[in-house]
């Protein structure tokens, strides 16, 4: 994995822990006027930082909705407090991913962790939302993407959000449900609907301007907030041309541990199909056609998660 240096400050997020929904770290807007319900959430991943610096702008702006509601939701605030910048990867989570289970039945039934009790806590505002914006980061200095699941709904929100360069229609991952992919936020076919925008490395300070770009972008698209109120804070420029990849395969690792046996970019195109990507134990994984797109390759992924996934532009 490569080395970046944290550029930027994680905030003290301390100050609102006593939200206005009986929930610590959860604040929730109405503006008394007819609208959409729509939901930020930071920090599902407590050492994606830029997470916490968006909802904290957002506070310390007063940025409150023109019509409808906004709830701005910091997730694992518990594995937050650890974060370090000397080892800024150990605060992902503290017991389990917490943007792994999101299904019905994990919530009810899975294995008791801080990660699942916070999910549980924050699931009646999951309930609520219209729309969701999850912020999140990586470890890759790869361009933003907009993470809009495999409905027409999810691709037509980040083009309306309308800052990420690439929009990936995925399914997720076989171990387990992230937030995104919540049950609900798959009916209907306009809403709810949900993005996880993933705002690019996490410790680049532009990381943390994107992420404040698309909370003010996902509320004017959403209606809740007049664009002339957000024009002052907007810093980022449209995507001049999104290209929108539909992932086709999601590589989960089989064997003891997944080796890449070319060096692999983020968002890299393959030209050939069948050209050799890494071993799963022994068993080869190739491109399975021309001009692959390869999203987020995790180098090491252990048994049982994502190693790469494949997409086509469509
Ligand atoms: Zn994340």
């Amino acid at each position: 994995m490569m080395r970046f240096d944290v550029e930027y400050q994680a905030p003290d997020i301390s100050a609102y822990r006593t939200g206005n929904t009986g929930l610590d770290y959860v604040h929730q807007f109405t503006s008394g006027k007819a609208g959409p319900n729509i939901l930020i959430t930071g920090l599902i991943h407590g050492n994606e930082i830029s997470g916490a610096v968006a909802l904290d702008f957002l506070m310390k702006n007063d940025i409150r909705p023109d019509i409808g509601t906004l709830t701005l939701c910091f997730a694992n605030v518990a594995a937050y407090r650890c974060f370090n910048p000397a080892k800024p990867h150990l605060s992902r989570y503290l017991d389990v991913d917490m943007n792994r289970v999101w299904s019905r039945e994990t919530l009810k039934n899975g294995p008791a962790s801080r990660e699942l009790a916070r999910a549980r806590e924050i699931l009646p505002v999951v309930e609520q939302a219209d729309y969701l914006l999850d912020i999140h980061s990586m470890s890759d200095d790869c361009q933003p993407l907009a993470l809009a699941g495999k409905q027409e709904k999810g691709v037509t929100l980040a083009r309306a959000i309308g800052l990420a360069p690439y929009i990936i229609m995925d399914r997720g991952h076989a171990s387990g449900f992230r937030l995104r992919d919540f049950d609900r936020f798959s009916s209907g076919s306009i809403r709810p609907a949900s993005i996880l925008m993933e705002c690019g490395q996490h410790w680049r300070q532009a990381t943390a301007e994107f992420a404040i770009n698309s909370c003010l972008r996902f509320m004017t698209a959403t209606g809740i907030l007049e664009q002339e109120k957000a024009a002052p804070w907007l810093t980022l420029p449209s995507a001049r041309k999104e290209r929108v990849l539909d992932v086709t395969h999601t590589v989960t690792v089989e064997h003891e541990a997944f080796f890449f046996t070319r060096s692999v970019q983020a968002m890299e195109r393959i030209k050939r199909a069948g050209t050799e990507l890494g071993l799963d134990g022994v068993t080869p994984v190739v491109t399975p056609y021309d001009d692959c797109f390869l999203v987020m390759p995790q180098p090491g992924a252990p048994r049982g998660n994502t190693a790469v996934r494949m997409a086509r532009s469509i």
